[in-house]
């Protein structure tokens, strides 16, 4: 219920409770004044009736009391007169007319006790009043009535009854009433007319505050409340205005700086705040999760906090992360939550041709969901009956894309991927500068951990992995085979062929050793010319099996230098671990030890560890 009719109401309300509070007070007091003054009347009439008898009877013409009552019915009003005999009368005179007799109890009660008696009554609605009133004689009065009357002072000699018509009261008071109505009905019809009128700008102003605020849930704080009345509520709507101006300037100024950190406007039938207040939250996120990335050590556990901010953040359950690693190479590091899975979504060629990639080709977004099939190695699969959409970006690092991301989703989530993008763009934006320091970390960290001329690991990146190889050893439980390898006569080449013709050499035997060993299996270069490997759960025999393979292999090898075909041999010492030694480094030192002795044997040879060869040399170590 509106304001103006609740006013309406409450004086309609207020103006009956009034008018019945009237008409009561009115009615009663009709009432009450009817009683007194019929009363008054009818007694008065009967003191007439009294002296008029009294009169009568001292001039002898009692006999015309009966004109004299019919005569006084034409007074206007009393509608009957009658006169009641007592029995003290009769017994003195004898009985009167018929009609002097108590016609009723009440008359034959104010007889005996000689008490007035007044009723009201309301017969076929007309109301009338009537009254018995005794005559009592009296030796006071004048004349003495005892004179006559043989009966005691007081007694009763009889009664009057009267009824007067008060049909007249009645109608005036039925005039009264209607006027009391048709007053207070005009005043309030009035007073309503007039508190609607002063009501009426409080409940448009009330609807129009409320109007825009409605609007503001929506997000939309340009509503104006127009000002009607110079007072509190004339107040009301312009204090409305102003913190309605003041909350769309603080939004359109927040809402423009995050459309510009996000690149993404709200549209016109999107609710404002709510968009503002999201695209906030994603920044917020995303800068938590750059904090969090920038704690990672590597590129993988960066990418891996990715995939789960797709998963959690985002639900997009498939997706490929992309790393560039070499100018034509793509590695699938994430795919769809699982880490160095296989290609999925893409034909896997991309994997060793980078430029089929269209994002890795071109370091633009490439939209698929707008433009299904733009790009071709995306594998078009569907899921269920729904084709499959995808939208992949690049992260640019140094000016170049570093890594790809690649978002997959069936059509009909589409417009939903489509709205995560600029959300998810912003998380790459913090990844870019990030992952670029990893890379550049991680090929510094490798290239200080990799033997340049070679491309084997170096001595360095044993001492640090040592750690790890021997906990698996231990976890497995395996021995390790520790081979230290040295060329023969190496000097030789250096001195007679020149140092780049030795480097040729070293690089022909590094490839020899990579191919002789398994891929689990680790080639250091540890020295100048020597190398060692070091097979996992190779017993003593599979080691020596090996390094005899690489020897022959060795020897076999050709290397073609200066015009010339280059041939060189290898000594090899083996030692074992934990079966030789308590640690790997003495291993090591053994496995020295066992070449020093094939060295020592005439070169170009396997030699396997024994205890009495440590005797000879312990103190050389
Ligand atoms: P041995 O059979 O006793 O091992 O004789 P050797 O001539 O090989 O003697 P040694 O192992 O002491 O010689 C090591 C030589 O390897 C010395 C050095 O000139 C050469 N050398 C070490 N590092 C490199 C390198 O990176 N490139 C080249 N070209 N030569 C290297
Ligand atoms: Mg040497
Ligand atoms: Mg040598």
């Amino acid at each position: 219920m509106n304001l103006n009719r609740k006013i309406t109401l409450l004086f309609v309300c207020v103006a009956l409770g009034i008018l019945v509070m009237l008409i009561a007070i009115s009615l009663y007091a009709f009432r009450s004044y009817s009683i007194a003054s019929s009363t008054a009347h009818v007694r008065t009439a009967a003191e007439v009736v009294r002296v008029h008898l009294t009169e009568a009877m001292i001039h002898g013409v009692i006999d015309k009391r009966e004109q004299f009552l019919e005569r006084l019915m034409e007074v206007k009003g009393l509608h009957s007169a009658r006169v009641v005999r007592s029995p003290e009368v009769t017994r003195q005179f004898g009985a009167g007319l018929l009609r002097e007799l108590p016609a009723d109890e009440i008359e034959r009660l104010v007889l005996a006790d000689g008490k007035a008696r007044y009723i009201l009554t309301d017969e076929l609605g007309t109301p009338m009043f009537r009254g018995t009133i005794p005559f009592a004689a009296s030796a006071r009065g004048t004349p003495n009535c005892l004179q006559c009357h043989q009966v005691p002072e007081g007694s009763v000699l009889g009664a009057v009854t009267m009824e007067l018509s008060l049909e007249e009261l009645k109608r005036q008071a039925l005039y009264t009433i209607a006027g009391l109505i048709l007053t207070v009905g005009l005043f309030s019809f009035f007073a309503i007319l007039i508190a609607r009128r002063l009501i009426l700008p409080v409940g448009r102003t009330a609807q129009a505050v409320e109007q825009a605020v409605e609007r503001a849930l929506k997000g939309d704080f340009k509503g104006e409340v127009a000002c009607r009345t110079d007072d509190e509520i004339g107040h009301i709507a312009v204090q409305t205005n102003r913190l309605l101006g003041f909350l769309d300037d603080g939004l359109s100024r927040i809402s423009g700086r995050v459309s510009q950190l996000t690149g993404r406007t709200p549209q016109a039938d999107e609710n404002q705040l709510e968009t503002t207040i999201d695209m906030v939250n994603g920044l917020a996120d995303a800068s938590t999760f750059k904090q969090a990335i920038e704690e990672d050590e590597t590129k993988a556990e960066i990418f891996d906090r990715f995939g789960q901010v797709l998963a959690e953040r985002f639900d997009i359950r498939s997706y490929t992360l992309y790393d560039v690693t070499g100018p034509k190479q793509l590695d699938p590091v994430m795919v769809d939550g699982e880490a160095g899975a296989p290609c999925r979504w893409c034909d896997p060629q991309i994997l060793v041709r980078s430029d089929m990639c269209r994002v890795k080709r071109s370091g633009h977004a490439v939209d698929g969901l707008a433009r299904p099939g733009i790009c071709y190695a995306f594998r078009s699969t569907t899921e269920g009956n729904e084709p499959l959409r995808h939208y992949c970006v690049p992260i640019m690092q140094s000016g170049s894309v570093g890594s790809v991301v690649q978002l997959v989703a069936p059509a009909s989530q589409s417009a939903r991927l489509e709205s995560c993008i600029p959300y998810i763009n912003v998380y790459l934006r913090e990844m870019a500068p990030v992952l670029e320091a990893k890379r550049l970390t991680e090929t510094l960290r490798d290239s200080s951990l990799r033997d340049a001329l070679t491309g084997l690991n170096n001595r360095r990146f044993l001492e640090e992995y040592v750690d790890t190889l021997m906990a698996n050893a231990h976890r497995r439980n395996i021995p390790l085979a520790v081979l230290l390898l040295d060329l023969d006569y190496f000097k030789v080449v250096n001195d007679t062929l020149g140092h780049d013709a030795g480097d040729v050499v070293l690089k022909a035997l590094s490839g020899v050793l990579r191919q002789s060993v398994r891929a689990s299996d680790m080639v250091i270069r540890f020295g100048g010319e020597e190398f060692l490997v070091v097979l996992q759960d190779a017993p003593p025999e599979a080691a020596l099996g090996v390094a005899e393979n690489i020897r022959s292999a060795v020897e076999r090898l050709r290397t073609p230098v200066g015009g010339t075909m280059l041939q060189k041999t290898i000594s090899i010492g083996v030692a074992m671990y934990p079966e030789d030694s308590e640690t790997f480094w003495q291993a090591v030192k053994f496995a020295d030890v066992a070449l020093y002795r094939a060295k020592e044997s005439g070169r170009n040879r396997v030699v396997r560890f024994t205890a009495d060869m440590w005797e000879g040399h312990a103190e050389a170590y």
